[in-house]
């Protein structure tokens, strides 16, 4: 239980919990204690002295931010003698301030143009006279951001948000006195290593750091802040789209789980594309071999008109649809359901096939849930963390900081296991080089250390798990001295590293498609999951496998049944109560056949089995394995209908292409990789005559006699809730209250921050034998690209 403590401030009574600093406690009771460099998320600094208290029974004045609670303190924070100090600091600061507000772009973004509105220090009333004031040179070599020395306060949250929010380590500060400067490095920002996360930019209370941008940008008032979610990448950051005249002028991260305001460099200045000249605008259908631009209706009704006489002809099977891991939650499900109920086919699937499939099926078999067992900010938490497949500060920067911070400031211990030499390897204790494909062994040898060593959690085996004495016959197979001749890595360092994580009283697993782009993907997943359930790790905070998902919303199109095998909360579709809940929901007979993976339809449209295609936002013509056979594919087709924003690669092959909406134009949720639920808001108007995605989807739908009138996003999501059980509890309304984890299966159920606490979603953890197969990548070329047997 937290302790509390009492203490009084300006005669009134407040509590604090242990450990907090005044300043904290102050401002969270409403006291408006000023404070240029103290921020809540980094250590305080007492550097500009604004927030100078006094305490009864001592002597002098002290610094809020710097100063512990204690219980039974009496302190002033206000009095004529504090505010006298406070407005003197100010104008000291001003006198090396280059003001030029009237042309400054953080002007009323600025926290010192506050200040010294506040104190009214105008410039007559300035006491001290600026010196002949030496601008010195801005520093813009970045791409991202631009320094402007003349206007730091040197109050070092840049220095502290590099370091301690992002552990880059990358700025510091040069020179002396009135020459001090920040830098990120002996020469300019663009030869430094800083990435352009921008976490500087964001912390910095004046305009010295800003973001380069292509215009200038409005003043902060002409502007209104959207908040919304990340379209990048699985960590799913919360972020404000600050808005001007129908346009996005830049974004900054939201102050909200689960990024608490940092953002990569993609998720703050990535979003250009967003206003670009060559967006689709117009829907446009191919004539005479040349796509033109042509009417809704037109493009609509050709689309109803070719894919009814393709089902007509062919088939229901013979027409497959791509959804897409980067449109919402409320769009995913929409496509399947017209795949499923107006089309009448299980042919739907998408991107997630080709990173995290083996993630699904191998923890789906152990533990009855292909999920992220924990949730982002438990990893912070962790005592160890073993990270392999995953270059985690490149590919999920956020959680990357966090896995530092674990080391940095709570003891954590870091194991990181992968033959590249990645960021994180800086932050290790033990760094394990396997060979390539080589896991199976690496994994098996751990659990062999672990089991010889009596290392396991045998209550835990014993209460929680079944399988456990086949899949130990074959551990026994696996001593260090052979799992180091399979994998390269030494027989000390298995044994260094089994030890570590198991004396843990929290270890968590952190993988990514290093772990499942194998051809033995799920096997890797399988060993993983032996990992954590032999040594007690699954069910509690802080420990887990935690599978960390690619793109933003690949956890939200599976959820929701962009899959062929699985309805929307993976029931399956060869149960008849799963068709049964759904034919009385949509009132259509749904398909008993398991639809066509993405590699399937690839096949079978090459081979001539399928003949039309809907792909909504993916692009296969990039994104997928052997692109040449992708393009015979999609060319081999009788009919392509493609919606996206620009035209792609595989719009560029399509006989309709349907101008769509971007995240920043459009209302609904994605669904992180820790299954929180995440809602985007509509910020700006879609360019031209684009639309969409959930909506063109119910037109055709509805033209091609199967109604879909939703009014809006949120509908959608109340009739997922209906369907879905793991989403039962989730509404557009409860949303805006806060974010949701699934299972959340009621409107009274609070989420869930980790899963198998009890027991596991499938009762017992299943153990697997796992035995070690070598790669099949060297003989890959030859493997005959035949279409194989569908389940
Ligand atoms: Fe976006 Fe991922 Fe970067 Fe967050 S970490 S800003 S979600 S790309």
């Amino acid at each position: 239980m937290t302790q509390r403590m009492a203490l009084t401030i300006d005669g009134r009574h407040v509590k604090a919990k242990m450990g907090e600093n005044v300043l904290a406690v102050a401002r969270r009771k409403g006291f408006d204690i000023p404070g240029l460099c103290y921020h809540p998320r980094l250590t305080p600094t007492g550097g500009c002295r604004l927030c100078l208290v006094k305490i009864e029974g001592r002597p002098g004045t002290t610094t809020a931010c710097t100063l512990q609670a204690e219980d039974g303190m009496v302190l002033t924070a206000f009095d004529d003698e504090l505010e006298a100090d406070r407005r003197s600091l100010i104008e000291l600061l001003l006198v090396e301030h280059n003001c030029d507000c009237l042309v400054c772009e953080s002007s009323g973004g600025c926290e010192l143009q506050d200040l010294a509105y506040r104190y009214g220090l105008d410039k007559r009333s300035r006491r001290y006279p600026s010196p002949v004031q030496q601008l010195s040179e801005e520093d813009a070599s970045s791409p991202v951001l631009v320094y402007d020395p003349s206007k730091c306060i040197l109050c070092e949250r840049c220095i502290k948000a590099c370091d301690e929010i992002q552990g880059k380590e990358i700025l510091s500060y040069a020179y002396r006195g009135l020459n001090a400067v920040v830098t990120a490095g002996p020469h300019d920002w663009a030869a430094s290593e800083c990435d352009g996360c921008g976490e500087c930019v964001q912390l910095c209370p004046t305009g010295a750091i800003r973001e380069k941008l292509d215009a200038k940008p409005p003043r902060r008032w002409e502007m209104r802040p959207v908040q919304t979610t990340c379209s990048y990448c699985g960590v799913g950051c919360r972020l404000d789209l600050w808005v001007h005249d129908g346009r996005i002028a830049k974004i900054t991260g939201s102050e909200m789980v689960p990024n608490f305001g940092s953002t990569c460099v993609k998720g703050r200045f990535g979003h250009t594309y967003i206003q670009k000249d060559d967006r689709l605008t117009r829907p446009l259908i191919r004539r005479n071999g040349e796509l033109v631009a042509v009417s809704w209706d037109e493009a609509l009704d050709e689309v109803a008109a070719r894919l009814s006489a393709i089902k007509e002809e062919h088939g229901a099977d013979a027409i497959a649809g791509l959804s897409s891991a980067t449109c919402t939650n409320e769009e995913n499900y929409v496509f399947q359901k017209f795949m499923r109920a107006c089309l009448g086919t299980n042919n739907v699937d998408h991107c997630a096939r080709l990173c995290h499939a083996s993630t699904v099926a191998g923890l789906a078999a152990a533990f009855g849930s292909g999920a992220m067992t924990n949730s982002i900010e438990e990893i912070e938490f962790a005592d160890c963390i073993l990270v392999t497949g995953s270059n985690t500060t490149e590919t999920h920067p956020i959680i990357a900081n966090l896995i530092k911070r674990a080391v940095r400031y709570h003891g954590a211990k870091l194991i990181v296991i992968d033959p590249r030499k990645i960021d994180l390897v800086r932050h290790a204790s033990l760094w394990l080089r396997q060979r390539n494909g080589t896991d199976v062994a690496w994994i098996n040898g751990l659990m062999n250390v672990i089991l010889s060593e009596g290392l396991h959690d045998e209550a835990f085996i014993a209460n929680r798990t079944e399988d456990f004495d086949a899949f130990r016959e074959v551990i026994d197979a696996y001593p260090p001295e052979r799992a180091s001749e399979i994998s390269g890595v030494s027989a000390d360092d298995i044994r260094a590293a089994a030890r570590m994580y198991a004396a843990a009283p929290a270890a968590a697993i952190v993988y990514s498609m290093g772990i499942t782009q194998h051809t033995h993907g799920t096997d890797n997943v399988l060993s993983l999951a032996n990992l954590a359930m032999l040594t007690g790790n699954v069910g509690k905070a802080s420990s887990g496998v935690n599978p960390l998902r690619g793109q933003n919303n690949v956890q939200g199109a599976c959820d929701l049944g962009a899959l062929p095998n699985v309805c929307p909360g993976y029931q399956a579709v060869t149960a008849p109560e799963t068709r049964t809940r759904f034919e009385e929901a949509w009132g259509r007979k749904i398909s008993t056949n398991v639809g066509l993976t993405i590699v399937e339809m690839m096949h079978a449209a090459h081979d001539g089995g399928l003949k039309g295609m809907v792909i909504m936002g993916e692009n296969p013509m990039v994104s997928d394995p052997n692109l040449n056979h992708v393009e015979e594919a999609l060319k081999a087709l009788d009919f392509l209908v493609v919606q996206d924003v620009f035209l792609t690669e595989t719009a560029q092959l399509a006989d309709v292409v349907f101008p769509a909406a971007s995240f920043a134009e459009t209302d609904g949720t994605f669904t992180n990789t820790e299954r929180r639920v995440l809602l985007v808001n509509k910020a700006i108007d879609p360019p031209g005559e684009a639309r969409q995605d959930w909506k063109i989807i119910s037109d055709l739908s509805t033209r091609m006699g199967y109604p879909m009138s939703y009014a809006n996003a949120a509908e959608i999501m109340d009739e997922i809730a209906e369907v879905t059980p793991i989403y039962g509890g989730i509404s557009h309304r409860r949303l805006r209250e806060g974010e949701l984890q699934w299972p959340c299966p009621s409107s009274d159920h609070p989420g869930t921050k980790f899963l198998h606490e009890a027991k596991f979603s499938r009762g017992l953890g299943r153990f697997h034998p796992v035995e070690y197969v070598p790669s099949a990548r060297s003989s890959l070329r030859f493997i005959s690209w035949k279409r194989r047997p569908t389940a």
